[in-house]
């Protein structure tokens, strides 16, 4: 896919991963269109990057399609890049009672139900494109975590919620293939972002130590230098990648 001019819409684009690679695809000559609910953060990023900004709760069918009209506004959408999300930790059984059921669906209604109803919505419209040399109207990128596999503990809400994201990477990508659409998923590990500095910074410290290597943090960067490969190489399909330096997250 040549990203060049073209347009891509990403989730969560205010912050973290979603800024990075935002940044990331502009100097690479993309378009992009930041979705994000922290208002005034995405307007100053995207006013920063002479980018467009949504608000865009992912959870809501007429967010996500005013998203996707305003992807499709500046242009020909070649991409949606995943990144919202949430990571509240809960214990199943914790000092104030059971996990709360509201909040175990919170959690997969964020990231997994917005992940899918931004992806159908997207697709839908990338389904129009014409396409490219390669064969390709868009690619849909989304945000797993490595809390798919790793069993931590008070992230069950979680784990669920990306497991998801991981089974329905393949399904997606085998439905949309009559399309030209390919679909991918980033399995991120331990990263540098404001969903990891609410920790305490004993607690982030040990956690870049126990990367095998590169013994740090992930940062933006490892993350949108990935998404970049993803858009480029269009062997590329079905897959969920860990990018995790090899870490295990136990407990
Ligand atoms: P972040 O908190 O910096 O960014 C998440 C963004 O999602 C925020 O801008 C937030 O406003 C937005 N968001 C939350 N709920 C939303 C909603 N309903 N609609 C639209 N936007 C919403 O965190 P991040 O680290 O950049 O996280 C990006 C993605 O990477 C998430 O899916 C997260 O689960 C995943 N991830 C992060 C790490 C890590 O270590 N940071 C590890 C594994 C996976």
């Amino acid at each position: 896919m040549d990203i060049r001019n073209q347009v891509i819409l990403i989730t969560g684009g205010a912050s973290g991963l979603g800024a990075g690679t935002a940044r990331a695809l502009v100097a690479q000559g993309a378009r992009v269109v930041l979705a994000d609910v922290q208002d005034e953060a995405g307007k100053a990023l995207a006013a920063e990057l002479g980018q467009s900004y949504v608000h865009c709760d992912v959870t809501s069918e007429t967010d996500a399609q005013a998203a996707v009209d305003a992807a499709t506004a500046q242009g020909t959408l070649r991409g949606l890049v995943n990144c919202a999300g949430i990571a509240p930790a809960s214990r199943i059984v914790g000092k104030n009672g059971p996990h709360e059921l509201s909040l175990f669906r919170r959690v997969i209604d964020i990231n997994l139900t917005g992940s899918f109803n931004m992806a159908r919505l997207a697709a839908q419209a990338m389904s129009t494109n014409e396409p490219q040399a390669t064969g390709e109207r868009g690619v849909l990128v989304n945000t797993a975590s490595v809390a798919a596999y790793d069993g931590q503990i008070g992230q069950s809400a979680y784990a669920a919620s990306k497991a998801g994201i991981v089974g329905m990477t393949l399904a997606i990508a085998r439905d949309l293939s009559r399309l030209g659409i390919r679909c991918m998923t980033i399995a991120p590990g331990i990263f540098g972002t404001p969903m990891l500095f609410g920790m305490p910074q004993e607690v982030q410290d040990s956690l870049a130590a126990s990367v095998p290597f590169p013994s740090r943090l992930g940062r933006p960067e490892d993350y949108a230098r990935l998404v970049l490969s993803i858009f480029e190489n269009d062997m590329l399909n079905g897959e969920t990648i860990r990018l995790d330096g090899a870490i295990r997250m136990a407990p």
